[in-house]
């Protein structure tokens, strides 16, 4: 069952451009190496290269049942590019452009349905909905904030669930998207992380959900940023998070400018540098939560792999290969994280990198023992790293009355049942 499992879970995101109905199953094994799946191989790898968190994947094969899945012959057509659609419906001899007309259904009209796209003949929409998915998601859970903030829990085929909001701000539109169903980096203070790492969501579903976010914001209104902040490690995820990039950047698709999305990650630094070489213009936001190596492996178990002199490092890299100033994101937590020293700390980090620092106020989670530090205690650390000559920012707390912290939601859901 396991196996069989997995290799559904490959099928997702394998890289078959589109539906044929002779296409064979991708190959798994249990060594960590799937063949054909270069998102699980890569995040099999790296999860393997960290102490104790590759039973977490292994965990995830046999979670997940095959019947559960459903089937895998329908594909989902989010983020295929306009080549592969145009090489499919080649294959039923319809014209070059009609790629371009169901594609800009898709992304420009918002069609939720293949049915909508009526100036297609019925023939075609009915081919295209045996063939293609075009939303797989269910929203099972829909909660809106009093500052706007709106939280969709979104269901899979297989039943797991993801998280993805939306935060209007003044005239911004932002979508804050999932890579992964639960997250095996497991940071103490993370809703996300309780239960580790279910599995990886292929790039159409990540692209699904920046697609629900601008569903909510309505026909008038476009989405301006991306930030992928959700659930999971993006660079753990790493090729399906690229390819969902490209989806959300390209001029075909969601059409969001590179600069106005960002990927927030622990700091796995070879997948830093590989970020870089892809020259993509994006926001990169490194997680650092403690100014000193001991502090940040007690937050963030993935630390121990990874020492902060080497993420600076792979900062650098980042902003030689691209130009983009890197982001420091730093939760503040009462009592642990908020003292003067480690202000002073944060402030020789970002020196280093020339970095521009996010504070972000805690958004509690009722099991977890972190606090929000006070607005005067908050109001101090800004000041000491201001004073330090640090170009820094002080987040307004979203969707408090919401379950706003990130997973959080998603686990209230899951204890319920
Ligand atoms: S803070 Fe981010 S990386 Fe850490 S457990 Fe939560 S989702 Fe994962």
């Amino acid at each position: 069952m396991a196996r069989d499992t997995l290799v559904l879970c490959a099928l997702e995101t394998t890289a078959y451009p589109y539906p044929s109905r002779d296409r064979q199953g991708a190959v798994a094994s249990h060594d960590g190496s799937l063949a054909e799946n270069r998102s699980l191989t890569v995040a099999a790898r790296f999860v393997a290269t960290v102490p104790g968190h590759y039973s977490g994947l292994m965990l995830s094969e046999e979670s997940i049942s095959s019947d559960e899945i459903g089937s895998a012959d329908r594909r989902s057509i989010l983020g295929r590019s306009p080549e592969i659609v145009e090489g499919y419906l080649r294959e039923m001899n319809e014209p070059a452009f009609r790629a371009r007309q169901v594609i800009e259904w898709i992304y420009r009209h918002g069609a939720g349905e293949f049915s909508e796209m009526t100036n297609l003949s019925k023939r075609l929409r009915q081919r295209l909905t045996d063939d293609w998915t075009l939303f797989e998601s269910q929203i099972v859970n829909r909660a809106e904030s009093s500052d706007g903030t709106v939280k969709l829990l979104l269901q899979w085929r297989d039943r797991s669930t993801s998280e993805c909001v939306l935060i209007p701000d003044g005239v911004r539109r932002t979508a804050c998207i999932s890579t992964q169903v639960g997250c095996p980096v497991g940071c103490r203070f993370c809703a996300s992380g309780i239960d580790g790492l279910q599995r990886q969501l292929s790039a159409a579903q990540i692209v699904e959900q920046a697609m629900r976010v601008q569903q909510l914001c309505g026909r008038e209104d476009r989405l301006s940023n991306v930030v992928f902040m959700g659930l999971g490690e993006p660079l753990a995820n790493f090729d399906a998070t690229v390819d969902a990039l490209r989806t959300i950047n390209a001029d075909w698709g969601l059409n969001v400018g590179a600069r106005k999305i960002t990927v927030s990650t622990v700091g796995l630094a070879p997948r830093i540098r590989q970020l870089a070489d892809l020259k993509m213009q994006i926001t990169l936001a490194i997680s650092i939560h403690a100014p000193d190596d001991d502090l940040r492996k007690q937050l963030i178990p993935w630390a121990a792999a990874t020492s902060l002199d080497e993420l600076i490092d792979a900062g650098r890299y980042y902003f030689q290969k691209t130009g983009r100033e890197v982001t420091l994101e730093y939760v503040l937590l009462a009592g642990v994280n908020d003292q003067p020293d480690h202000a002073r700390g944060l402030a020789r980090l970002s020196r280093r990198l020339r970095s521009t620092v996010n504070l972000i106020p805690y958004n509690p989670v009722p099991e977890l023992p972190y606090r929000c530090p006070s607005p005067s205690a908050m109001q101090s650390f800004l000041l000491g790293l201001r004073e330090a000559g640090v170009n820094v920012h002080l987040r307004r707390s979203r969707g408090l009355d919401i379950d706003g912290a990130c997973g959080q939601l998603r686990r209230r859901e899951a204890l319920k049942r």
